[in-house]
């Protein structure tokens, strides 16, 4: 088998498939060179590459023409400024739930606490959003539950490569939580459980994803519980499917919660909903 150059490569796994990007980013991949280094790929077009670079990239444009997420053949994924390591025990982090987090992050830095705050992400993952709020709210008390032991692993690593003083705890949502917080977010499964899409998210956990016939039966568990955990005046922030925000709008509004709204993705689409919980005026 010959070697191919920088430009057949890329026209080969294009052949197979492939997106240019995730194309130049695989062989950058091979190549032990850093995803920023898309221009060295033009300047070397012709460089033949090694066999070993060459055998490879071969394997990894096959494992992403089968449908593999890029970010687990390469092991990362960046979220919300984060290099985070993920592989199959968790859900790739999507650029959708950076929405979730801006949205917290404001109801944090309008919440009237004092330094002992606490928020608690539900099914954490990767630990995608807790981190990222820890990032840019060091003095908050940030807790990060999951019911999978396999997904607080990559959550715990991401921590430690951080730097980012987590609490991390196996919980199948509030199952062993205590106390109450100021905020509560959650990415949870949303995904109905016979929806079309899920063939092509087949490499990721499906617990993380499918909830019910209708993709809400996690989001009106939470909601249901979610007010004995919030100190008053506290905010539920919940990631939703396309189009279910007025669906979990109107399950936070039957439960009591106030000031219910939604927020939109980078496509404009409602993919957050939270509303408060006021449980004295004054708390
Ligand atoms: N946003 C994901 C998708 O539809 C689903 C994530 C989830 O269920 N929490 O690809």
């Amino acid at each position: 088998m010959t070697s191919l150059t920088c430009t057949q490569a890329l026209s080969a796994a294009q052949t197979l498939g492939l997106e240019r990007l995730d194309a130049q980013l695989l062989l950058l991949h091979a190549l032990g060179k850093p995803a920023t280094d898309r221009a060295w790929l033009t300047s070397h077009d012709q460089d033949v590459l090694s066999e070993d670079v060459d055998r490879e990239y071969r394997q990894l444009s096959q494992r992403r023409a089968g449908g593999e997420p890029l970010a687990y053949i390469v092991g990362h994924q960046e979220f919300f400024g984060l290099k985070l390591w993920v592989d199959a025990r968790v859900l790739v982090p999507r650029p959708d739930t950076e929405t979730l987090v801006e949205w917290a992050l404001q109801c944090a830095a309008e919440a009237d606490t004092n330094a002992s705050a606490r928020l608690l992400d539900l099914g954490t993952g990767s630990g995608a959003i807790a981190l990222a709020l820890k990032k840019n709210m060091p003095s908050w008390d940030v807790t990060a539950v999951d019911a999978s032991s396999q997904a607080l692993a990559v959550a715990l690593a991401n921590a430690l490569q951080h730097g980012l003083d987590v609490h991390f705890m196996e919980s199948n949502w509030f199952a062993n939580v205590s106390g109450h917080f100021h905020l509560i977010v959650s990415n949870p499964p949303y995904v109905a459980d016979d929806d079309p899409h899920l063939i092509a998210l087949m490499h990721e956990p499906q617990t993380a994803l499918t909830a019910g016939a209708d993709g809400l039966s996690d989001i009106r568990q939470i909601v249901a519980r979610a007010q004995g955990y919030l100190q008053p005046g506290g905010w539920l922030l919940l990631e939703h499917g396309y189009d279910q925000a007025e669906a979990v709008c109107e399950l936070l509004r039957q439960t009591g919660f106030l000031d219910v709204q939604s927020r939109c993705d980078l496509a404009g689409i409602k993919r957050c909903s939270g509303g408060r919980h006021l449980g004295r005026q004054d708390g």
